[in-house]
């Protein structure tokens, strides 16, 4: 830094945090200003995880010799920690314009606000570097049969729900010369649930699709989500957070039996239970608390706070209302330059057989309600349950159904709302409430202000007024209800000749495990990857057979998972839950259970078996089966690593009781810029999440690199 010394910031300053405990200003004459925002006091740097002072200074002056960022990170980083903060830092300052890309003229001038969002920039703005996935030839022109792959020049989406959008925003921001056209019809409103999601989102939106966390704190009010409290087995059920779970339990010398019950020896024993700690989350779960600290103990945000930063970006989801949800991404979308069509599709042209267009198997048009015929290169069905164009309604040539009513047996819901009441109900959870139910079960969404509320049931145990009394009971103030039914099942393809489904309108498997959004995301990231197909049809059938194939896999693996919730859940007596132990069919995946059983927590043990989603993994599996006490040998600890865990989990328990609860630390979010820079940095910090889906381990430093 040169210049004159600069000033601390102010409250309500451009302030730009790249990392909790840093902020960056941007002065009026173009210079940046970096200061501590820590305990040490404005107007001092600190470290900034492996950099130290005098590295960041170093990092600063070669920004005034300017040079490009992969100059800059080349020259001061000798660590690959230090590779990664720097790289953190310079990405921040790139996104928002104050830093060149290599590619374009170096400037130090602050162009750009805190809040302006990457999505609506220019697409030619080039990346720091792109993923190996997305470096695509660029190409336009229409779909061709024979010569090199071309991509296809325009792009046609029906429906404007999450699926829609956020496949259009994705499209858009990877392959920006595509035109996309999103249609939605005005009098089909989006489903307006979809309100629990999993880490892949924040981590889809702000690092993939570079969405600006700030305005999505502001337009759309979500509440954080750190896992899934279960209502389920026995005794005081049990909490599945996210990340990573530490699931062994101590040597207990009043039980010399090598076989126990974990959920039941929770239940008789201390108050909190072995899945009530086995990891941060769950600490902060049983707190009703978020991962903000206040150093000094203070509550009111004039103190000091810290988030913390270990693994945030992997623990934590939204929890959003749909409709504000839908709005925000419309918006984005419009930014990106995505045309919208207000138009009700009646009539699907398919291709004739013989046709090559699309290899057969094709749509050559969209006929609207008022008389257009709307073409494009590649169709997106997003058109929810209908699935309008890869399930084609009653026309045959649609893509069959395969349904999981073998495993899944629920197929209604009632959906409605209740204010939260002080002070016996009125704590904004840090997470979602699953209860079992008589013929299903009813999940709790905290929102700002209110808790949304619903009841799936299975409607050869009972009605939906059944489930909305039994919702009633549980929840007095509840307000009017609506209900729908679903089909648990899948379309057999994901892709075919021109055409993807995505979202409701692929598959629907009911939603205990929030899965919904996470698996469009997985599907998104499929297809902009496989962009353009290959231009010889046999090649392109054969690549689009493996996708159908992989995702299909992933479904039926996430209908098993949700299936294990319901084959061992003890907790009711009722003929739903006594047809589920009996008949819910698990076969698909037996030699898990199987291995559970006789060698104990699969997280333990030699992965024999390609989990094909990490969320769901061995650990979740693990979790399902000690929470509903099906019994496993007891892993043996050595007692070293017996006396590290237990001062771990003591951590754990110390830091969730000086937590914020979470609508004090929410509220502290909203109202503090910095400290949400923080959280956005987390989720940035974990990368894209197109890098899970490739099986690549997450690489803090190169977050930004996925966001051109
Ligand atoms: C009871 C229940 C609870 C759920 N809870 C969750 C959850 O907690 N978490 C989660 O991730 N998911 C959940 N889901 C799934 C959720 O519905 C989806 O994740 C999400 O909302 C995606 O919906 P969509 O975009 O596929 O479809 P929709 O939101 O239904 O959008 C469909 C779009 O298609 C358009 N359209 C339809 N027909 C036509 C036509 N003929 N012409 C033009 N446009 C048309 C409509 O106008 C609309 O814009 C839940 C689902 C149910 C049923």
């Amino acid at each position: 830094m040169s210049g004159s010394p600069p000033t601390p910031p102010l409250p309500g300053d451009l302030v730009l945090v790249p990392a909790p405990g840093l902020a960056i200003r941007a002065l009026p004459d173009g210079r940046l200003f970096v200061a501590a925002t820590g305990a040490a006091g404005p107007g001092r740097m600190l470290a900034l995880g492996g950099v130290a002072e005098a590295d960041l200074r170093f990092v600063l002056d070669q920004l005034d010799g300017r040079r490009t960022v992969t100059e800059v990170l080349d020259r001061v980083a000798d660590s690959d920690d230090e590779r990664r903060a720097v790289a953190g830092l310079l990405a921040s300052l790139e996104r928002r314009g104050l830093l060149a890309a290599p590619e374009r003229a170096p400037t130090r001038a602050a162009t750009r606000t805190a809040t302006e969002d990457p999505a609506s920039r220019p697409a030619a703005t080039p990346p720091i570097e792109r993923p190996v996935s997305s470096a695509v030839p660029r190409s336009s022109g229409s779909v061709t049969v024979t010569g090199a792959p071309a991509k296809p020049a325009t792009v046609g989406i029906v429906g404007g729900g999450t699926a829609g959008h956020l496949t259009a925003l994705a499209l858009r921001r990877v392959h920006p010369e595509i035109a996309v056209t999103l249609i939605e019809s005005p009098d089909v409103p989006v489903i307006g649930v979809g309100e629990a999601t999993t880490p892949l989102l924040p981590q889809f939106l702000h690092a993939d699709l570079g969405l600006d966390v700030h305005r999505l704190f502001r337009e759309v009010r979500p509440t954080l989500k750190l896992g899934i409290r279960f209502g389920w087995g026995e005794g005081e059920g049990f909490s599945y957070p996210f990340g990573a779970l530490d699931l062994s339990w101590p040597p207990d010398p009043a039980d010399p039996s090598d076989r126990v019950e974990p959920a039941r020896r929770a239940a008789s024993g201390p108050a909190r239970s072995l899945l009530d700690d086995c990891s941060l989350g769950a600490a902060l779960m049983a707190a009703g608390a978020l991962p903000l600290v206040p150093e000094d103990g203070s509550m009111d945000g004039s103190r000091e706070l810290s988030a913390l930063r270990s693994g945030l970006g992997t623990e934590v989801a939204y929890h959003l209302e749909n409709r504000r949800f839908t709005a925000y991404l419309a918006g984005r979308a419009a930014a990106a330059g995505v045309r919208r069509l207000e138009a009700r599709i009646e009539t699907v042209e398919r291709v004739e057989p013989a046709a090559p267009a699309a290899g057969g198997e094709g749509i050559a048009a969209l006929h609207t309600a008022d008389g257009r015929r709307l073409t494009f290169d590649l169709y997106v069905d997003c058109s929810g349950f209908r699935s309008l164009l890869m399930g084609g309604g009653t026309d045959r040539r649609g893509s069959p159904f395969r349904s999981y009513e073998r495993s899944l047996f629920t197929d209604g819901a009632v959906i409605g709302t209740v204010a939260r009441r002080a002070p016996e109900d009125g704590r904004l959870l840090p997470h979602t409430v699953a209860t079992a139910r008589s013929a299903g079960w009813s999940w709790r969404i905290p929102q700002e202000g209110e808790d949304h509320l619903g009841a799936v049931f299975c409607a050869a145990h009972g009605t939906a007024e059944e489930a909305e009394a039994e919702l009633r009971a549980a929840h007095p103030g509840l307000g009017p209800v609506r209900s729908l039914r679903f089909r648990p099942g899948r379309r057999e393809h994901f892709w075919r000749g021109n055409t993807v489904a995505l979202g409701n309108a692929y598959g629907f498997v009911e939603p205990l495990e929030s899965t919904a959004i996470h698996l469009a995301i997985r599907q998104i990231l499929l297809l902009i990857d496989h962009l353009p197909l290959p231009a010889d049809p046999a090649e392109r059938r054969a690549l689009q057979e493996r996708l159908n194939r992989r995702v299909a896999d992933h479904w039926d693996y996430v209908a098993w998972f949700l299936a294990l919730h319901f084959k061992y859940n003890r907790r009711l007596d009722t003929p739903f839950w006594r047809a589920c132990r009996a008949e819910v069919d698990i076969a698909r995946h037996g030699e898990l259970i199987e291995a559970f059983r006789a060698h104990g927590p699969l997280s333990g043990q030699e992965p024999g078996f390609a989990y094909p989603d990490p969320l769901w993994g061995p650990e979740g599996i693990d979790v399902l089966l000690f929470g509903q006490g099906v019994p496993c040998p007891r892993p043996v600890l050595p007692s070293g690593v017996a006396a590290a865990r237990s001062r771990r989990r003591a951590g754990w328990r110390r830091l969730a009781e000086r937590a914020l609860p979470a609508a004090d630390a929410l509220r502290l979010l909203s109202a503090q810029p910095v400290l949400l820079e923080g959280l956005a940095e987390a989720f940035r910090r974990h990368g894209p999440a197109s890098a899970v889906l490739a099986g690549a381990s997450p690489n803090p430093g190169n977050s930004e690199a996925a966001t051109p």
